[in-house]
């Protein structure tokens, strides 16, 4: 039940001077304030929202600058709650401006009376947890304080601007003008001499628009952003055409996608394309101007590759370069210093074109920095420009800002927000925080906010936080709070996710680098909303994981843990290949299973290109094997691997691991000679092996003919791969035969024990399961032969062993026996590095197209080689660590030195 009705208005409720008593108090009466509003009102709770402005809006309250308008489609960007309220308003642009959105949220506060509810004017100012009454206590500014159930900041992600960080701002005689804070009268700049600082969204919408008016206008760029033309006008026929035709499923598509705005997913990664072929993309996602488009459609890799996205970034320049008449300037608004869409791009209206214009000049601040403001103007320090108007775009305290505003917000125990957030924001799902029992935020750090479509997360955010709050009062609980189990396991995934794309390699609003003293770091969700909406709503199912839940005369619930630990891309393939309803391929017999295996990898998109392939014929143990050569592009001789593939010793063969080949070969700059070793049933044991192990001295002796360096091969393999190529490396040092100088072992097949925990913790659920297993090892070998070295290598002889690496998975029933090889290794004197890849399954790190986590996997092992082979090691900017100068990201592999 409510504790308290609010009495009538707000205002009302202000008077008697006592703390007003609500439900649920909510701060922020923008876009997410008052759909909070409405929906705790539909619940049955009583509710305030508390606004520092004199109406709602919020964003679009405060950023009335000339241009300013939304840049994710207007028809995207609007509630979607009410049906009705859907068809009672028509955006008249594609991109409507700040206006026109002003006025839809008046109409929607209108349309559900919820300005009632909302005290203007009002800031607040402090927060305290009451833990003997289990309320907050809220002090404004302005009327009565608040004591409350449930605090919700719905304060926004871009709310705080950003206070100019230039001296002498206050002596400046002229106007001086923030963006974020525009005025509500009109601005007049005509016959005026006008300087913009900044050149992120804001900057670049309002230039254009100010050198029209101005006198002279002079733009002082610090770090150039990319810009598209955002091709204003009517909403487009072809979006309105998907969105109306059937609306339900437009906006549930929206929903589950990755950005918020229903864009299908792209699959063509850059080097399936011709250059025309993306060139004829570029061209079409420029002509679109839309950045959901341009970010999401035109190439797969472009977003978490940095050659694949170096290739846009270059196009981009090249529009630039086209547009702005004077090389230097042209070049200095060229960006080089992040990937593109790792900040923000913008959409503009004319912006590059206004350079070209006999009033605008472009400061590169980078080559004069700003000295001082002075009374009449700026100094940089190569030259002084008089000035009238200052106008700064120097952005926000973006996601943290307005939250730790409000200070102290103290919570359990009296420890304060930002105490608790001093090395970074830490939160669970972005929408709690350990330690603060009934406090949530709407799009917090950690979740996809400004990386989404914010009206899509704004309304997930809401409608989760609304239905938990009506499933507690039902269960009678009256606090939640996140444990540290939960947030930390959060804090790991989002890690995970921020290594999965190239935002950990610039230096932006979305990492807090733009404001001196704030800790760095990836603050919004990467992994994509409908992923989110997921983990959320599993959350929730699983009976609120990750939450303290009390309440009196209830038993307290925890459901402990973390509900993400695989790794983001792996999570994403498990949940396809669950969909899929694939049955048990071990249920298709060998022939059925090789079939299924054939149809499952055509699918997938071939490997990057390498120097030359050569499919070929060697000599194994009883007659001619096939074999494939992957040479790299750089000058030979090069040092040889041989490779052997996966499949539980009954299916793929030397072109089954492609991707995985060309992946390699690249890496290490190495030949991989794949060598398609027989098969079982119909070879049984000890065929792979004996294969394995002539094919490597055939391969051994014919290395020059190969390409290759003279002298020792080093060997490799995955799975039953790797169970040969170990098993190779014993026959070799027993028979005398091959010198090999490394293995490389990925996820071996070792024993044939399955009593070791991972057989049991991932016996279904990984793809790879105990029943395949079982089947594997019934189709290769009786069990007699089973504890032979020739196919169990960890019951052989270890000592004298080439060097090895070796390399686990979580996720994998074989995870223990590669572990137990590694140190059975290590026991017998051999150097053995292991790799224990957290958050993978088995086929992580060969998924070479799919599991993009796997990338600082790959680099790992590919440097081992090349230490086996004495190369230099390689270090790829954004795979192995972040780039100079930026926090290292967590390494996806936990490389432990044995
Ligand atoms: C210029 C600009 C363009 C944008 N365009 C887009 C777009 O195209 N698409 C998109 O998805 N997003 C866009 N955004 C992001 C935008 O902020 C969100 O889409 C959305 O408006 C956020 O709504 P909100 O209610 O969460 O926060 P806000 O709209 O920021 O509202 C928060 C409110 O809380 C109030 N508040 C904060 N602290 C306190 C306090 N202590 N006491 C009282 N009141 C407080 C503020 O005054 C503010 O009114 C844009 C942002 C800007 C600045």
């Amino acid at each position: 039940m409510p504790d308290v009705t609010v009495a009538g208005s707000a205002s009302e409720a202000t008077r008697n001077g006592q703390p007003q008593q609500v439900d649920v108090a909510v701060v922020g009466a923008g876009f997410a304030g008052l759909y909070l509003l409405h929906r705790l009102r539909k619940a049955g709770l009583t509710a305030v929202a508390l606004e520092e402005a004199g109406d709602v809006g919020g964003t679009w309250y405060w950023n009335r600058y000339p241009g300013a308008r939304c840049d994710i489609q207007t028809i995207d960007y609007s509630y979607t709650f009410d049906p009705e309220l859907e068809s009672a308003w028509k955006w008249s642009e594609k991109y409507a401006t700040q206006p026109e959105i002003l006025r839809y949220l008046g109409f929607v506060a209108d349309r559900y009376e919820l300005r009632r509810d909302i005290r203007f004017g009002t800031k607040v100012t402090a927060a305290n947890w009451d833990e003997a009454t289990e309320r907050w206590q809220l002090a404004t500014d302005n009327g009565a304080a608040v004591a409350c159930r449930y605090y919700i900041m719905a304060t926004g992600c871009l709310s705080a601007p950003k206070p100019p960080e230039i001296d002498g701002v206050k002596d400046f005689k002229g106007e001086v003008y923030f963006t974020g804070r525009w005025p509500h009268e009109e601005v007049k700049l005509a016959g005026k001499r006008v300087a913009v600082i900044g050149t992120g969204s804001s900057g670049i919408q309002a230039i254009p628009l100010i050198a029209e008016q101005a006198a002279q206008l002079t733009v002082f760029q610090r770090t150039p952003n990319f810009a598209l033309p955002a091709h204003n006008g009517p909403p487009p026929a072809d979006r309105m055409a998907l969105l109306e035709g059937d609306r339900a499923t437009y906006r549930e598509q929206a929903r589950w996608s990755l950005a918020g705005v229903p864009w299908p997913q792209q699959t063509a990664v850059s080097w399936q394309l011709s250059d025309a072929e993306r060139r004829e993309r570029f061209e079409r996602a420029w002509a679109a101007g839309d950045l959901v488009h341009i970010l999401t459609q035109l190439w797969a890799d472009q977003g978490v590759d940095v050659d694949g996205n170096a290739l846009v970034a270059e196009l981009l320049r090249e529009k630039i370069r086209a547009t702005v008449m004077d090389p230097e300037t042209a070049a200095a608004l060229s960006p080089h210093d992040h990937p593109f869409g790792a900040k923000r791009p913008c959409l503009d209206t004319n912006y590059y074109a206004t350079y070209n214009r006999p009033n605008v000049t472009l400061v590169n601040l980078r080559q004069e920095p700003i000295k001082e403001i002075t009374a009449s103007g700026i100094t940089t320090d190569k030259r002084t420009f008089d000035i009238d108007v200052i106008v700064f775009a120097t952005g926000f305290d973006a996601m943290t800002g307005a939250i730790m505003a409000v200070h102290p917000i103290t919570g359990r125990g009296g420890r304060s927000l930002s105490d608790v957030w001093a090395n970074g924001p830490q939160t669970y799902l972005g929408l709690t925080v350990a330690g603060f029992p009934n406090l949530f935020m709407i799009t917090g750090p950690g979740s996809p906010s400004v990386l989404s479509n914010m009206a899509v997360s704004i309304e997930q955010h809401i409608d989760w936080v609304a239905d938990r709050l009506i499933a507690m009062r039902e269960a009678g609980f009256t606090t939640v709070e996140a444990t540290e189990t939960a947030q930390a396991g959060w804090a790991r995934h989002m890690a995970d996710c921020a290594t999965l794309t190239l935002h950990r390699l610039a230096n932006t609003w979305y990492t807090g680098a733009n404001v001196p003293g704030k800790a760095w770091g990836v603050m919004p969700y990467t992994g994509g909303v409908g992923p989110y909406r997921s983990i959320c709503n599993e959350v929730a199912s699983r009976g609120m994981l990750g939450f303290r839940l009390t309440g009196p005369g209830v038993a307290e619930q925890c459901n402990d843990g973390e509900v993400v630990r695989l790794q983001p891309d792996v999570r994403l393939v498990l949940g396809m290949l669950e969909q899929m309803n694939l049955p048990p391929i071990e249920s298709l017999g060998a022939e059925g299973a090789r079939d299924f295996v054939n149809q499952f990898n055509k699918a997938r998109p071939p490997g990057r290109p390498v120097g030359e392939v050569i499919d070929g014929t060697l000599q194994g143990a009883e007659g001619p094997l096939p074999y494939r050569l992957y040479r790299p592009a750089t000058p030979g001789p090069h040092p040889i691997v041989v490779y052997f593939h996966g499949g539980g010793w009954v299916l793929g063969d030397e072109q089954s691991d492609d991707p995985f080949c060309r992946d390699m070969c690249r890496r290490s700059g190495m030949i991989f000679v794949s060598v398609g070793y027989r098969h079982a049933p119909e070879h049984r044991f000890p065929a792979a092996a004996e294969d394995g192990y002539a094919a490597t001295c055939w391969i051994a002796e014919h290395a020059a003919e190969l390409g290759g360096k003279a002298g020792p091969v080093m060997v490799a393999g995955w799975s039953a791969g790797g169970n040969i190529a170990a098993v190779t490396c014993q026959l070799a040092r027993d028979r005398g035969g091959a010198q090999i100088s490394g293995q490389l072992l990925v996820c071996p097949v070792t024993d044939c024990t399955f009593d070791r925990p991972s057989y049991n913790e991932n016996a279904t659920g990984y793809f790879l399961t105990r029943s395949l297993m079982d089947w594997f090892w019934d189709s290769y070998c009786s069990p007699a032969e089973r504890t032979d070295p020739r196919v169990s290598p960890l019951r052989g002889k270890l000592e004298n062993l080439p060097q090895a690496v070796v390399v686990t998975c979580e996720f994998d029933p074989l995870r223990d026996e590669g572990v137990a090889y590694a140190e059975a290794l290590a026991a017998a004197g051999v150097p053995v590095e292991q790799l224990k890849a957290r958050g993978h399954f088995h086929s992580s790190l060969t998924m070479v197209d799919v599991v993009i986590t796997g990338v600082s996997g790959r680099a790992q092992m590919a440097n081992a080689l090349r230490r086996f082979a004495g190369l230099p090691l390689e270090r790829r900017q954004g795979e192995e660590g972040a780039a100079p100068g930026l926090t290292a990201p967590p390494r996806e592999i936990d490389a432990a030195a044995g």
